[in-house]
């Protein structure tokens, strides 16, 4: 049977861990062909080694979101190595510890956020939407996350700002390229099971004040995610575009969550 992205090219950002791993690793079981583009590359060879391992076609480039040069290169790679690319899924962000409260938030760490977390999903639209054009469409999915539509008593203000804008500028595109066959959507996940998390989470009232606001009582696992991102990168979306596209165990629902 031929798989919801057969004769697809996918560029995924952050592809080594987490959401953007489990998303390389679906799509190539969908028979897309995947570039794995990710900061630490050898992370990046692992993943392809177990796409390839499992009967799939995909390459690994070290790519730094927060250098044009990086993704224009990681696009032409993409057309250069399979021929077109048809989805762009921007998915590489950071979470620094330091992080927190407008007062406490060092400038430069609000920086660097907003450099990947904002401007590197600039930068791969900007270098990737040409190549979408030239394939006669495709699909943009841009991670934001449950924080660009809620607000906490415990902020990471510069993380939450950069979602935030992550998702204005998808409906933007999403406005944009509709007629040229592009369609753009924002994918927020609530709290998912990744590396990400791991530091704020491993002290214990940070885990409980967050758990409590969590209907399900759990956090999602980076495949929930992925399965989401496929449906938003396939034709089964083909009338989705512009959305707030929420996969969040009801936490945006949410007014008061069960003891
Ligand atoms: P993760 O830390 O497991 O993976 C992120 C990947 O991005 C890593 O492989 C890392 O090397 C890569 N990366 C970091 N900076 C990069 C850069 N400058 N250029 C290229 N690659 C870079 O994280 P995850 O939880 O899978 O997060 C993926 C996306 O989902 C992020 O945008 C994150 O903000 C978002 N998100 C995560 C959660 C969560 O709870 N985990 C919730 C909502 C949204």
């Amino acid at each position: 049977m031929p798989g919801r992205l057969a004769g697809r090219v996918a560029l995924i950002t952050g592809a080594a861990s987490g959401i953007g791993r489990e998303s390389a690793l679906l799509f190539a079981r969908e028979g897309a062909k995947v570039v794995v583009a990710d900061l630490d590359g050898k992370a990046g060879e692992r993943v392809v080694a177990e796409i390839a391992a499992a009967g799939g076609e995909a390459i690994a480039l070290r790519c730094d979101v927060a250098r044009g040069e990086d993704l224009r290169a990681a696009v032409a790679a993409a057309e250069r190595r399979f021929g077109a690319l048809h989805v762009l899924f921007n998915n590489a962000g950071i979470f620094p510890a330091q992080d927190g409260s407008p007062v406490d938030t060092p400038e430069e760490v609000f920086d660097q956020v907003m450099l990947v977390n904002l401007k590197g999903v600039f930068l791969g639209c900007k270098h990737g939407i040409p190549a979408l054009l030239r394939a006669g469409g495709g699909s943009i999915i841009n991670t934001a996350s449950f924080v660009a539509v809620l607000g906490a008593a415990t902020s990471q203000v510069a993380y939450t700002a950069s979602k935030g804008g992550v998702l204005a500028m998808t409906r933007e595109i999403a406005v944009e390229y509709a007629r040229q066959g592009i369609r753009a959507n924002a994918l927020c996940p609530g709290p998912v099971n990744t590396p990400l998390l791991a530091e704020l989470l491993a002290k214990p009232e940070a885990r409980a004040r967050r758990f409590a606001h969590i209907p399900m009582g759990r956090l999602a696992e980076a495949p929930e995610i992925a399965r989401a991102a496929l449906f938003l990168a396939s034709d089964e979306s083909s009338y989705v575009n512009g959305t707030t596209f929420l996969v969040d165990g009801g936490i945006s629902g949410a007014y008061v969550t069960p003891e």
